[in-house]
């Protein structure tokens, strides 16, 4: 019993608060926000907002009345250190707040590029609402955009930017885009899709050198010698958890902030949720650290869950999507791992799923444009259940047999 403190106000964080609430939970809640916006969601971004001209009132999850009415205490600042001893988060204002129970949701930051003129002001990353609007601003003033990474950002920005008449070249050091997310036949795909509208896809290439004339960039070098003209370069290639603040209070990391099934820290009274979080996994037997909406939002529920006396492991069932151009691909299940991908649906007629299996375990199902097989795979792997490869090729099998 006692305050709890959040440090992180995005999905994940802004997640436990409202869940906490709700669960009925009537301590005090403290966000950390160290963004100048309420709690926003960050997946349009890249799609929908950048597209758009809504204003960032569009992204909120809440207005600010909300956090009055909740008593949700919005505390705008940046965490510095924890004081595990004394059960104290210091922020970089100089205030500290006691806490009787941490969140760590400070999630990640971009991978930044490391090479020479990364850092002039046409040279753009895409994790933030302050950088979605930044680059919205540019946009219209430029004309041939060079993206560095064929990875989900980097491709739904590339659409959008081709739909607002940009040129546009995606670099890919894989020799597929989305090579560590997708299978092949999902790849191949895109590939095809981002070519016919005009697209330029660059694979088993790296940028070597940004050139610029009088701080305004002209171009990207490439591994293979050749030089694409530029006027804006979009890096996205990665994240980086925030796992600092963590690592300082002496909390065990490693690719995240190492928490058990039940998102506890080494610590008992410091939980760790969302894309920081390597958590353990009893569901696929290893630690996972997870990159989307559903893993933070989950987690977030699963804590406060926790924390209002319901304490149970982790197990949600993973899923996650990405629009780019016309087409939406979404994912259920962890499509790594496997040996065989059966196909239903078809590409040619721009809507097939990729069911992945190891021997006869069905692991994930990546769809594009076919819903209804999301929602399918969705609702079976949450039942724990399965249909083999052959009912999967068949069209004709009725996938909702299977869930009665
Ligand atoms: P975040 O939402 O990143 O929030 C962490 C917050 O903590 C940030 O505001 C950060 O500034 C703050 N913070 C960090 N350190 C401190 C500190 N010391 N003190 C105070 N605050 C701190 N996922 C999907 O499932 N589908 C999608 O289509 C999709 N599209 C995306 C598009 C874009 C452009 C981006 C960037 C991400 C997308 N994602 C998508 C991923 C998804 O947004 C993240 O997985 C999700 O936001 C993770 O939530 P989180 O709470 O862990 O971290």
């Amino acid at each position: 019993d006692g305050p709890v403190i959040i440090v992180g106000a995005g999905h994940g964080g802004y997640q436990v608060a409202a869940s906490l609430r709700q669960a009925g939970f009537s301590q005090r809640i403290c966000l950390i926000n160290d963004e100048a916006h309420l709690p926003y969601q960050r997946p349009p971004l890249s799609k929908a907002y950048i597209k758009g001209s809504a204003g960032p009132e569009s992204l909120m999850f809440r207005p600010e009345k909300f956090y009055q009415d909740q008593k949700i205490e919005l505390i705008a600042g940046r965490a510095v250190s924890i004081d595990r001893a004394g059960h104290k988060v210091l922020l970089a204002s100089g205030e500290t707040l006691a806490y009787a129970h941490l969140v760590l949701a400070t999630g990640a930051r971009n991978r930044l590029l490391d090479l020479p003129n990364a850092n002039l002001p046409d040279v753009k990353y895409l994790r933030i609402l302050d950088e979605s609007d930044a680059l919205r601003a540019i946009m219209p003033s430029k004309t041939r955009v060079v993206v560095i990474g064929a990875g989900f950002i980097g491709l739904e920005f590339a659409a959008t930017a081709r739909i607002k008449g940009l040129e546009v070249d995606v670099l890919e050091l894989a020799p597929r885009v989305m090579a560590r997310a997708v299978t092949a036949e999902v790849s191949e795909y895109f590939q095809e899709r981002h070519r016919e509208a005009g697209i330029r896809v660059h694979l088993g290439v790296q940028a070597t050198s940004i050139e610029a004339e009088g701080g305004k960039v002209t171009g990207v070098s490439l591994s293979d010698g050749r030089h694409l003209p530029a006027d804006l370069v979009v890096v996205g290639v990665g994240v980086l958890p925030n796992i600092e603040l963590a690592a300082e209070a002496g909390l065990p990391v490693a690719a995240g902030i190492i928490v058990d099934e039940y998102l506890s820290t080494a610590d008992p009274d410091i939980s760790a949720i969302g894309d920081c979080a390597l958590f353990a996994s009893p569901r696929f037997g290893g630690s996972l650290r997870l990159e989307s909406v559903q893993n933070a939002t989950d987690h977030a529920r699963c804590l406060a869950a926790r924390l209002t006396g319901d304490k149970k492991p982790y197990d949600s069932h993973p899923w996650f999507w990405s629009d780019q151009g016309d087409d939406k691909l979404q994912i259920s299940g962890l499509t790594t791992g496997y040996d065989r991908v059966v196909l239903r649906g078809s590409a040619a007629n721009k809507a097939f799923s990729a069911f992945c299996y190891k021997g006869e375990t069905l692991l994930g199902i990546e769809s594009i444009n076919r819903a209804g097989d999301h929602m399918f795979g969705r609702r079976l792997q949450g039942m724990n259940r399965s249909i083999t490869p052959a009912q999967a090729a068949d069209e004709s099998f009725d996938l909702k047999s299977a869930l009665a």
